[in-house]
Formats: structure tokens, C-alpha cells, sequence
């Protein structure tokens, strides 16, 4: 296809406003998907994306969309819709040329419509604003088309309104994304260049990589050559998704589609890299691309320790077709042997320990998560922490942090409630606007480690739910942070160290020494619980002694009783785990870990 005929775009939407609604529609009115095979979200393709509604893996599909004279190709871009993911989501972006900018027009504007539009405009795109859900009895067409009008600076009338769920004014944005949105540009004479902006693993064909061509030509039978690493394949199929993949003759400029080299590991096409010909080269890259970068870690345990080997397989496996995900052994005094495993955020160790334990039938029990520091110590050496039992005893320069661009949206009335929330949890206001009268916006810098566990629930229950978050990695900071450890008898219970920030380490500590007071059954000793900063306790609680001793109850019973219950009794003890001279039940360690 000429670039001239070639529209290449995604939709940009906060969740659930109706962008895979609208891409289904889509798909049904130019033709791709018959009536008869269309489902709802065609384009959600995994199981949990499927289960939890959330778009995490993009996809891109080609459709024809004809004006009076000529055939257009206009390619869908699917974005991932979790903070998770930023950095795919503005490889995806990066593909294309315009963005469909979809509100619902019950809902009005939200947090993750913005963060998007940012990313939208960092990447130079043609903005079309459109309302949907106008179907709804509740929907405030007129209202919201000011308040996008505003935020873009164009005039109310030419914010578009449709209904992904009827198709009512479809067939209009479909024309509209010919007629607005600039063809792609490109040099055909050049070496090729291709944006990657997904790989994904596929069972049957190995890794199968979705890109972007911007100059050049990529052939089948070719060999092509990855930028950032230098590694050269052989193309042994290239194509377009329309729906289902079609093997083409060849990709040119601004064209999209997907190619496979038999490479068994999505590590070899990592998202942002430039795919070129190994025989031609291009001299530069594609700007943009960047490592995938672990922001959470967390240390990940079977609960049955003879499972160790199998998670170790499943790891191995899940490895390949997540290129973010990083692991290596570690072993805990409390839990056994297990992985530190690192993530993108929550939603991605959720999905990862969720695909643990359903594909590989693994029970797992996970640490506390925590982010990645950056300690300077006395004599100027820096060390990366991802594991609290790695932080420096003894003398510290500084402490460098992660912190985000947070973008908060709210109505009005709730401003003091989410002021007051962001400082406690240590935020920087960095401005507020008014969207329209009742409906604010307020970007904050916060650490991450204070936004990525629980802020987003925080957020929802002191604004009734109204309130929305997305946020994006920027950098770090030096803060006053500390570990604490806790001390089961004098003795370091390696999974409950946590590195947090001084002025909350009091509360840290009382709250586990209180949790594990409830939780470790009493000895026959008194057992000193202690929160401690370095050798400066900080909260302290004890379990009382008691005489246990089993046989006392049976006294004058059978001799086959008693055997019986001393049996019990061992059985018991395998699942105890000691901590110094303390018994402590696995499940003790498992409820402390869990949330509540
Ligand atoms: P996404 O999270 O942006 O992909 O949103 P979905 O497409 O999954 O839609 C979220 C919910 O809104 C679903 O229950 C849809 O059925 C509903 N929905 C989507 N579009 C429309 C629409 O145009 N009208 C109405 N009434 N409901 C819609
Ligand atoms: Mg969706």
C-alpha cells in the first residue's frame, strides 16, 4: 500500500470508557470481523485480560475504509491501558500518527485520558476528541464536548459522538481518520527501519513481533538485524493482522503488521528496539528505546518447599514471553528457597504470580513488595538495593528513591481529601487546573513505593470513588529512609525487613510486632518480639510462656493414644519453621505477609 492511502492510529481512552467496545464496532462495520465470528473485545486476547476487563498485550489490526475514489488502509493500534505499562504504551503511541481521544460521555474526562493525551502529544499526534456512550440516558454530550474542546483548544462542535455499543456515528470517525489524521512519511530508497512495538510469545510460531516500518522495505526470506543488540535472523514471515494473521509479500513505509524469525524468546525483540536489514544497514536507530525496567521487587515462595523446582521451570518459562520480568534464587530463613523476582508494578506481579499459580498449578506465597534504591555509601561506592536484606548496615551518604509524575482528576468538592492524602504520603503539589468548574485536575510528585501498593484504593475511599490516578516513572530522589527489621527473640526474621521512611518506621514496626504476637502460638519460653532500626529498638511486644505438654491430657489413656498423638505432634513440627529457638508455623509467616 502507498503511504498515501495508509492512516495509522490507536485510541486512547481512561478504563472502561468503551475503547474495545468501539474497536469491535470497528471492526464489524469496515468489513474484518463477519457478524457471525465477532465476540465482545476481540482484540483481548488473554484469558485475564479477558477476566479482569483491562487491555494489557496491544495488537494492531488492518482494515479497508474507502471515501468516494479510494481504498484507504487504516491501521488500529491497541494500546495497554494499566500504568504498568507506560513505556509500551508510548512505543505503541510512537507508531502512529493520530490518536482517537475517546471519553465517556457519562463519565466526562478521567486520569488516564490525560496521562495518555500527554504521552499522545509528547509523540506529536493528531488528536481526534470523541465522546461515546451517547446511547446512554445519562450521558451529558454537550458538557463534556466543551470540557475536551477546552483541554485541546478546539471548538466544541468538532468533538465527535458516537456509540461503540450501537455503531451510531462510526462510520463518521471512520471517515474523519482519513480525512484528519496525516498519511505516514517515510524514505522507501533507505535501509529499512521498523519500530517494534510489542513481541509477543506465541506456543506454535515461536515470538511473533508487531511492527512499525518507517523507511526501507523488510522481505520474507530477508535476513534482518536488531539494533540494540546486533543479532541477525532470518525473516521467515512477515504479514498483517486482519483479523487473523496474513503472511504479505513485504512490509513498506508506514505500513504495520507482524514478523516472526523463529526466535524462541521475546528478550531477542524487545519493544523500542529498530529492526533493519542485516546486509544494509541503517547508521541510527529509531529514537526511543530503552531496557524494560523493574520498578517492584518482591521474593516469590512455594508454599510446599519441593515445589522449589518446578517454580524455578515456571519462571523459565514465563521468561519468555515477558521480556520485563527478571528473577534470581534467594534463599530466606523464614520461607526456604524461593526467587526475588522483579515487575513492572502490582499489576504485573499479579498477573505473573496469577499465571504461576494457574498454569503451573503452583500455591506461592509473596513477600513485601518494595522499589529499588540506590545507596551511596561512606566512601562514594553505590549500590543498587532490591531486597531489604541487602541494604547497608552501617554508614549511609544517601538514599536515592523512585518517584512519579502523578496526575490526580476528582470533582471539586474533594480537593482537601486528596491533598490531605498525597502528604501524608509524602507528595509535592505541582499544579491544578480546573477542567471545568467542578472537576479538578492536580499533579503531584510522589515516591513510588508511597503510590504503588495501596494509594490507588486510599484515593477511591476518601473521594466515594470519583477520584482518578495514572502516573508515570520521573526519576528519583534522596529521601530519609531507614530498615527496619523485626527480631523474633534476638533473632532477624529476614522476610518482614523493610526499608521505609523514617518518620513512618515506628508504625512499621509496631504493626508487625503487634500481627505476629496474634499469629506465633506461645513457647515454652517468653519470646521477645522487636522492631529494630540498626541496634535501636523501636516497638517491642512478647508472647508469654506456657507448659505444653501433650501427654498431660491423656493422662491414664492407652498407650496406642498417646503414640498417636505423638505422631501428630511430628507431623506438626514439619510444618514449623525455626527461628533461632522459636517455632514458628509456616502460616504465621503467610498471614503476616498477606494484606489486610
Ligand atoms: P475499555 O475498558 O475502554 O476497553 O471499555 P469496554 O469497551 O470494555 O467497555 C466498558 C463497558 O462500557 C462495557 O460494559 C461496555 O459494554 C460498555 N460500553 C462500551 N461502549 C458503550 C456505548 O457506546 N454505550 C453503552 N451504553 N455502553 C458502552
Ligand atoms: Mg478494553
Amino acid at each position: 500500500t502507498p503511504p498515501e492511502l495508509i492512516r495509522n492510529f490507536c485510541i486512547i481512552a481512561h478504563i472502561d470508557h468503551g475503547k474495545s467496545t468501539l474497536a469491535d464496532r470497528m471492526l464489524q462495520i469496515t468489513g474484518v470481523v463477519e457478524e457471525r465470528a465477532m465476540r465482545a473485545q476481540y482484540l483481548d486476547r488473554m484469558d485475564i485480560e479477558r477476566e479482569r476487563g483491562i487491555t494489557i498485550k496491544s495488537q494492531a489490526v488492518r482494515m479497508p475504509w474507502a471515501d468516494d475514489s479510494q481504498t484507504y488502509c487504516l491501521n488500529m493500534i491497541d494500546t495497554p491501558g494499566h500504568v504498568d505499562f507506560t513505556y509500551e504504551v508510548s512505543r505503541s503511541l510512537a507508531a502512529c500518527e493520530g490518536a482517537i481521544l475517546l471519553v465517556d460521555a457519562a463519565q466526562g474526562i478521567e486520569a488516564q485520558t490525560l496521562a495518555n493525551l500527554y504521552l499522545a502529544m509528547e509523540n506529536d499526534l493528531t488528536i481526534i476528541p470523541v465522546l461515546n456512550k451517547i446511547d446512554l440516558p445519562a450521558a451529558q454530550p454537550d458538557k463534556y464536548a466543551a470540557e475536551l474542546a477546552g483541554l485541546i483548544g478546539c471548538d466544541p462542535s468538532d468533538v465527535l459522538k458516537v456509540s461503540g455499543k450501537t455503531g451510531e456515528g462510526v462510520q463518521e470517525l471512520l471517515d474523519q481518520i482519513v480525512l484528519q489524521l496525516p498519511a505516514p512519511v517515510g524514505d522507501p530508497d533507505k535501509p529499512a527501519r521498523a519500530m517494534i512495538f510489542d513481541s509477543v510469545y506465541d506456543t506454535y510460531r515461536g515470538v511473533v513481533t508487531y511492527v512499525r516500518v518507517v523507511d526501507g522495505q523488510l522481505n520474507p526470506r530477508e535476513k534482518i538485524a536488531m539494533m540494540s543488540t546486533k543479532a541477525t535472523h532470518e525473516l521467515l514471515e512477515i504479514g498483517v493482522i486482519s483479523p487473523e494473521p496474513k503472511p504479505a509479500k513485504g512490509l513498506g513505509v508506514g505500513e504495520v503488521g507482524y514478523l516472526i524469525t523463529g526466535v524462541k524468546d521475546v528478550r531477542q525483540s524487545r519493544v523500542g528496539d529498530t529492526v533493519t536489514n542485516a546486509a544494509k544497514p541503517a547508521d541510527d536507530p529509531l529514537g526511543g528505546y530503552r531496557d524494560p525496567k523493574p520498578m517492584v521487587f518482591s521474593g516469590l515462595y512455594p508454599i510446599d518447599g519441593s515445589d522449589y523446582p518446578i517454580l524455578r521451570d515456571a519462571l523459565d518459562k514465563l521468561k519468555l514471553n515477558d521480556a520485563a520480568l527478571v528473577y534470581e534464587p534467594e534463599t530466606s530463613a523464614a520461607l526456604g528457597f524461593g526467587f526475588r523476582v522483579g515487575f513492572l508494578g502490582m499489576l504485573h506481579l499479579e498477573i505473573v504470580r496469577e499465571r504461576l499459580e494457574r498454569e503451573f498449578d503452583l500455591d506461592l506465597i509473596s513477600t513485601l513488595p518494595n522499589v529499588v534504591y540506590e545507596v551511596e555509601l561512606d566512601d562514594g561506592t553505590l549500590r543498587t538495593v532490591t531486597n531489604p536484606s541487602e541494604f547497608p548496615e552501617g554508614k549511609i551518604a544517601a538514599i536515592t528513591e523512585p518517584v512519579v509524575r502523578a496526575t490526580l482528576l476528582a470533582p471539586s468538592e474533594f480537593v482537601g481529601a486528596i491533598m490531605e492524602l498525597c502528604q501524608s504520603r509524602r507528595g509535592l503539589l505541582r499544579g491544578m487546573d480546573y477542567l471545568s468548574e467542578d472537576r479538578v485536575e492536580l499533579r503531584y510528585t510522589l515516591p513510588l513505593a508511597e503510590i504503588v501498593f495501596d494509594f490507588f484504593d486510599a484515593l477511591k475511599s476518601r473521594t466515594r470513588g470519583y477520584a482518578s490516578l495514572d502516573y508515570e516513572p520521573d526519576g528519583e530522589q534522596t529521601a530519609d529512609l531507614v530498615k527496619v527489621d523485626i527480631l523474633l527473640q534476638g533473632d532477624k526474621v529476614d522476610a518482614f525487613s523493610s526499608i521505609v521512611h523514617k518518620d513512618k518506621a515506628y508504625a512499621y514496626g509496631t504493626l508487625m510486632a503487634t500481627k505476629l504476637k496474634d499469629l506465633i502460638p506461645r513457647q515454652q519460653f517468653e519470646v521477645p518480639i522487636q522492631a529494630a532500626i540498626g541496634a535501636r529498638v523501636i516497638a517491642r511486644e512478647n508472647i508469654r510462656a506456657i507448659r505444653k505438654d501433650v501427654l498431660a491430657k491423656c493422662y491414664g489413656g492407652d498407650i496406642s493414644r498417646k503414640r498417636k498423638l505423638l505422631e501428630k505432634q511430628k507431623e506438626g513440627k514439619k510444618r514449623m519453621k525455626m527461628v533461632g529457638s522459636v517455632e514458628v508455623p509456616q502460616e504465621a509467616f503467610i498471614a503476616a505477609l498477606s494484606q489486610d
